[in-house]
């Protein structure tokens, strides 16, 4: 019991620290999306399937499904983490996504927390997860790790396994470069909430709509980049559906925001230094 707690403690200082290195390393970099007129709202899911909670697949399923409606109705491109074993055990999910014209990147192989793996079983779990996107015709450049849970070795590893963003959770006000070699950047994406409040919290589909606009009307001025995330099993609970089915009708009808993935993203990000130079 004692060892539990101390070890509870000693994840939130990492976290803390973790945190305030973060705040530095963007605190050093230029907001490469500082020079476009608009915020952009990332809108991202985590697809776990049975590998983060056991029997939630079928409500996973069920989910994706509705919001890929939703989505198209909207003309919303979004991102889908997905569980590469999830992938495997229901490829035509992939494939639904994909057709869709949504991104989709790693939620880590088997939804392992990937900072209590060693070394060799972390760099093992993250090629995997690429490999088994490739077999299914997927390039796959991005990834969220499960629980957010991420250290520098997790960094190290998400470089030299190819990826070329990563996003967890975190208060930094823009994109920003955490990792560079010669011959690729890996790139940090801050998460300013997602949808877990609903089963936290006990929140009402009314108040999380309330949030997630609240989020998006502070970044205006403020924040070049909001990115919030949901879980398709989660927005399958009733009632759900149709508050996301507002908040995007709200982002694209009146929040003046344009709405891309991170790969999107990414790609204006990293074509910065020479536009920033054109735009003084
Ligand atoms: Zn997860």
């Amino acid at each position: 019991m004692d060892a539990n707690i101390w070890t509870l403690g000693l994840d939130r200082a990492r976290r803390k620290l973790r945190a305030l290195e973060s705040a530095a390393r963007c605190a050093h970099q230029a907001d490469p999306l500082a020079w476009r007129g608009r915020p952009i709202v990332t809108i991202f899911y985590d697809v776990e399937g049975d590998y983060a909670r056991r029997g939630a697949s079928h409500r996973e399923l069920d989910g994706v499904g509705r919001i890929l409606e939703i989505e198209a109705r909207y003309a919303i491109r979004a991102t889908y983490n997905v569980v590469a074993r999830f992938a495997l055990d229901v490829p035509s999910l992939v494939g639904a996504i994909r057709d869709a014209g949504h991104e989709i990147a790693s939620h880590s192989y088997d939804h392992s927390i990937l900072t209590r793996l060693p070394t060799n079983a972390l760099i093992d779990n993250l090629c995997r997860t690429r490999g088994t996107f490739e077999a299914l015709g997927v390039a796959v450049v991005g990834h969220r790790c499960p629980r957010s849970a991420w250290d520098e070795r997790v960094l190290d590893a998400l470089a030299s396994a190819g990826f070329a963003w990563n996003a967890e959770n975190g208060a930094e006000p823009h994109p920003y470069r955490i990792r560079t070699d010669s011959n690729r950047t890996l790139w940090r994406f801050p998460v300013a909430c997602d949808d877990w409040p609903y089963e936290s919290e006990g929140c009402s589909p009314r108040q999380m709509l309330e949030r997630w606009r609240r989020l998006v009307e502070d970044a205006r001025g403020r924040r070049s980049h909001v990115a919030i995330g949901f879980h398709p099993w989660v927005e399958s609970a009733p009632g759900r559906a149709s508050a996301l089915d507002e908040f995007f009708h709200w982002l694209v009808e009146d929040a003046h925001v344009d709405v891309m993935p991170f790969g999107d993203v990414l790609r204006i990000a990293a074509g910065t230094p020479r536009r920033a130079a054109a735009y003084g």
